[in-house]
């Protein structure tokens, strides 16, 4: 497994990860270090050639600073640049494209937007095989409070999406 890691932004810019991406999709948002897997890297270009389409990385690696600042956990994988929250180029249909990364991740969450309800993210990583999980915002109070459904086969989270009567999981676009 290799990690591609690079403090000098310059470098990041030009580094072509593969076909599709490039270093500077995946680094820090705030301070620009770059530190990916490129195992993931090459799985997110399985998934960019089944579409044919862009894949829009809002989240790849974050520093300790910046994993705090959006309240990121402290077990992210984000930290450890093995995490990435995408978006698709065009609309999709959210849950089709979170099927099919589920083909290629064993670890996928499908986050509603906390903006639009019909709209949706996708976040993978390589951690450990095996996990699912659903995640939407509540209003707790005057605060949002983001709420996380975890589930250890696909077919539970299939049941759990057509039996929720609050949101409209399968008709979300990304
Ligand atoms: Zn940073
Ligand atoms: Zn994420």
């Amino acid at each position: 497994m290799t990690m591609i890691k690079i403090n000098d932004p310059k470098k990041a810019e030009s580094l072509q990860i593969t076909t599709n991406f490039s270093g500077k999709e995946f680094w820090c948002n705030h301070c620009k270090q770059l530190l990916i897997d490129e195992n993931l890297v090459k799985k997110l270009q399985q998934l960019r050639d089944l579409y044919g389409t862009g894949i829009i990385i809002t989240s790849g690696y974050r520093c300790p600073t910046h994993n705090a600042r959006v309240g990121g956990s402290n077990q992210s994988l984000h930290k450890d640049g093995k995490a990435v929250d995408f978006i698709m180029a065009g609309r999709h249909n959210a849950f089709q494209v979170f099927t099919e990364a589920c083909k290629i991740f064993g670890r996928v969450g499908l986050y509603q937007s906390t903006n639009n309800p019909m709209s949706a993210y996708i976040h993978v990583d390589i951690g450990e095989k095996g996990t699912w999980w659903l995640s939407y915002p509540i209003s707790s109070g005057s605060k949002i409070k983001r709420v996380y459904a975890y589930y250890k086969s696909l077919s539970n989270l299939a049941k759990a999406v057509q039996e929720d009567k609050q949101r409209d999981w399968l008709n979300m676009t990304i």
